[in-house]
């Protein structure tokens, strides 16, 4: 079970979300999301903002039923 599993009561069916949410892999992942809505520990990482918008885009559709811009997910994303 992926730390996304845990923390948002889904199992991804996606396999890019499953495996960047791997330890391993995630150190190596230089663009990090947290999920904004009340208690949502959704968390991402990937090796690029475009790659993390694109991951938020699906989860925000999926879990919470929005549709977030590019803008806004962008201006959420850290770098570390
Ligand atoms: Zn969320």
């Amino acid at each position: 079970m992926s730390l996304l599993a845990a923390v948002c009561g889904v199992v991804p069916t996606e396999g890019g979300v499953f495996m960047r949410n791997d330890p391993l892999v995630s150190a190596e992942m230089p663009s990090k999301f947290e999920c904004f809505q009340d208690g949502c520990n959704f968390m991402v990482r990937a090796d690029s903002d475009d790659e993390v918008v694109h991951l938020v885009q699906e989860h925000a559709q999926f879990t919470h039923d929005l549709t977030l811009d590019d803008e806004t997910i962008a201006a959420e994303i850290e770098h570390g």
